[in-house]
């Protein structure tokens, strides 16, 4: 068996590798698919302010043929803050990808202040739904046009409250060209924690109507934690959200709550009737003190 060791070790690696490139070959030639499905919209408004969000029977596969969501049906009001839970693969991150329109449904709506996504402009919509995650998506470009979007009528002087307010005033007195930076090449050495930070500002500064946030999973230093909890609060004062939570204290802020499971609703409902009801899954979840962990 020893002898067998390494050419069945070379042979599994070399496996994992055509997996991994047969699954990168499939995402490109999807990417490819969806960009020419993407129809961009006539052009209604999404209007201002805090958004309310709706999923009427919206069903959505990427293949075609195994919905990976299914005949979804949520409200949110406008302010209202959504703790949406599931285990890895239920579906939580497709459901932001939709919101953004990274993809159609096949079927249903996706309505945003009452606004169908698919009848307003692409930029439009993305300028009223901002992603919050771990990894900020990086532009090629300077540090004002990453946290602005080249919005011209967003002052230097906001941006740097902003950053200083965050906690990252330090980490821009650092940068050599202060706002004129470039980020793609200077951030580089950003930690999830900054990068994250980075991303609350951007959100801060463009000022959508709703926010989807993917908190780390990953452990932060405190104080970089006590920085985005500060920056949390003051988000939810102002907007609508979905938080997809992967920490007890994050989902403790949500007034409703959406457990996924394959792609369906398992359960929802606010939060305080489910917190108190003994025999919820969202009860039990709690209990156990792990978010992660959905049986
Ligand atoms: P979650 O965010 O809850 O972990 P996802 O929304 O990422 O779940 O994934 C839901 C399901 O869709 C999973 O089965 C996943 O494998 C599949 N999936 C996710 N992204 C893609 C993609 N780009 N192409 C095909 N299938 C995908």
């Amino acid at each position: 068996t020893e002898l067998l060791a390494k050419p069945i070790e070379k042979i599994r690696t070399q496996m994992e590798d055509l997996q991994k490139a047969d699954a990168s070959i499939s995402r490109i030639r999807e990417l490819f698919a969806t960009q020419s499905e993407i129809v961009d919209g006539p052009g209604a408004l999404i209007p201002e302010g805090a958004l309310s969000v709706e999923f009427r029977d919206v069903t959505f596969s990427y293949d075609g043929d195994q919905p990976t969501l299914k005949s979804l049906n949520f409200v949110l009001k406008p302010g209202e803050v959504l703790g949406l839970l599931g285990r890895t693969g239920s579906g939580k991150s497709t459901m932001a990808r939709l919101l953004l329109r990274f993809y159609d449904p096949q079927s249903g709506v996706i309505a945003l202040g009452g606004t169908d996504i698919r009848s307003a402009k692409l930029p439009d919509l993305r300028k009223r739904v901002a992603l919050v995650t771990q990894n900020i998506e990086i532009m090629q470009g300077t540090i004002r046009d990453n946290l602005t979007f080249y919005d011209e009528s967003i002052s230097d002087e906001a941006i740097i409250e902003v950053l200083k307010e965050l906690g990252l005033g330090a980490w821009y007195e650092a940068m050599p060209e202060g706002l004129d930076t470039n980020l793609a090449s200077g951030g580089g050495s950003l930690s999830a924690g900054e990068a994250q930070l980075l991303a609350f500002a951007r959100v801060f500064l463009t000022n959508p109507g709703l926010v989807i946030m993917d908190e780390a999973s990953s452990r932060l230093d405190p104080l970089t934690e006590q920085r985005i909890e500060k920056a949390v609060s003051k988000l939810l004062t102002e907007r609508s959200c979905i938080m997809i939570a992967h920490r007890l204290a994050t989902v403790q802020r949500a007034d409703h709550i959406l457990i996924l499971d394959s792609g369906h609703i398992l359960e929802s409902g606010k939060r305080a009737s489910l917190a108190a009801d003994p025999n919820s899954r969202f009860s039990q979840l709690l209990a156990t003190g792990l978010v992660e962990v959905l049986v």
